[in-house]
């Protein structure tokens, strides 16, 4: 069974230790490497999509989560508030009212819309122990969030746009999304009550699911509005949401967020919530399960193995180590301090390049070449096996050895 948990801990990949604490999972080194790459190309086609970066602290006030209606709509899931001096902090249950507050630092024309703001931040949810294990459900969340701030004409296209990337983000991730889901409010007084707002969000987000099939579900809606959510499974076919898009009416109310439109009078700004990967815990655990730990190249936190056959090539292993890394690449030397050739071998069965370098390999700057999933292509110019891997990994590609 591919358990992200066994795997993790395994792979060398996080842990947890019972003195920093239950759903607080800790990042080794290789581990660190998945989610950094992770986290890089979240950013990465953000830029690319015309978001903007902010850093926002994990801190707040009590008074800012009860303008947001965290405070009378969430607070179950909220860590209780810390006493400073006469106020009160709280550990952020999202980052959705820091955002707000940013929009609201400076005005803006209508000229700077749709103002796309996204934070890789992290937030905090007082989950039950009985229900904490691995990356899926933890108390310290490290969010991929971005907010929109957009009229209301801009709204539906930009929901659209949040999606596309959503599924570009799938297909190098090689992440299938088990289906999309109309989420909306259910009974009870979880959610804010402004039948007008709801109806309106409804028409919004069904607008952008025009052509998509999805499911709409009572009971699954945010506090503050609908969502879109994209559904995934797990190897053992538990369903759960990994990204969403939201369009909302509620917290630029609540914030009294406005923009100068062409007319030069104060216009209520429409707010876009989206995530791409959701959260990086539950996006890494489900990568682990997807390629049972065989990460796609460029997600491998080692890209390459270079085996000495014996203690005489091991300057030059070194050798192509060194060249690898000045490439960008993750490279390292197992040499025969740690087993037979046979042993070595099996140990870097999940990394997707490995290269032997014997006598004759050395002589000739060549190394025999062996991938992941079994093929060996057999000796390979040094050069040749670097450039092939360099351009693997820059194109994410799955293919680690295409026909040349
Ligand atoms: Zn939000």
């Amino acid at each position: 069974m591919n358990d992200h948990r066994r795997l993790g801990r395994e792979l060398d990949l996080f842990d947890t230790d019972p003195l920093m604490g239950a759903g607080l999972p800790y990042w080794l080194p290789d581990g660190a490497v998945v989610r950094h790459t992770l986290e890089e190309y979240v950013r990465e086609a953000e830029r690319g999509a015309g978001y903007r970066h902010v850093y926002s602290p994990v801190l707040g006030k009590r008074e800012l989560y009860e303008i947001s209606g965290h405070w009378d709509h969430y607070s179950e899931d909220m860590f209780p508030p810390m006493k400073l001096g006469g106020e009160e902090v709280l550990l952020r249950p999202s980052l959705c009212p820091h955002h707000a507050l940013i929009y609201r630092s400076r005005s803006h024309s209508y000229r700077e819309l749709p103002l796309r703001i996204a934070e890789l931040g992290g937030m905090y949810r007082s989950e039950l122990s009985g229900v904490l294990g691995g990356l899926t459900r933890v108390r310290s969340i490290q969010l991929n969030d971005a907010h929109i701030f957009c009229t209301l004409d801009q709204a539906v296209e930009e929901a659209r746009a949040a999606l596309a990337l959503i599924r570009r983000a799938y297909a190098d991730l090689g992440i299938r999304a088990a289906g999309y889901r109309l989420s909306l409010p259910g009974e009870g007084n979880k959610y804010v009550a402004d039948p007008e707002l709801w109806r309106r969000a409804t028409a919004l987000l069904e607008e952008v699911l025009e052509g998509i099939e999805y499911e709409a579900v009572e009971g699954e809606a945010a506090f503050y509005g609908p969502k879109i959510d994209v559904q995934i499974v797990d190897r053992a076919g538990r369903e759960s949401t990994l990204s969403t898009v939201q369009i909302d009416f509620h917290q630029p109310e609540r914030f009294d967020l406005h923009y100068i439109g062409p007319d030069g009078a104060k216009h209520r700004p429409v707010m876009v919530h989206r995530s791409i990967i959701g959260s990086v815990e539950r996006a890494v655990a489900h990568l682990i399960e997807e390629h049972g730990g065989a990460f796609p190249a460029w997600l491998a936190p080692v890209q390459l193995v270079v085996l000495p056959v014996a203690e005489e090539q091991y300057g030059q292993a070194e050798k192509v180590v060194r060249r690898a890394l000045d490439l960008g690449l993750r490279a390292e030397v197992a040499g025969p301090e740690h087993g037979t050739l046979g042993a070595r071998v099996r140990e870097a069965r999940l990394v997707p390049y490995v290269a032997v370098v014997g006598a004759r390999e050395a002589d000739g700057e060549l190394a025999a070449v062996r991938l992941r999933d079994g093929r060996k292509p057999g000796a390979v110019p040094v050069d040749e096996l670097l450039h092939r891997v360099r351009s693997v990994v820059e194109d994410r590609d799955a293919e680690l050895w295409a026909a040349a």
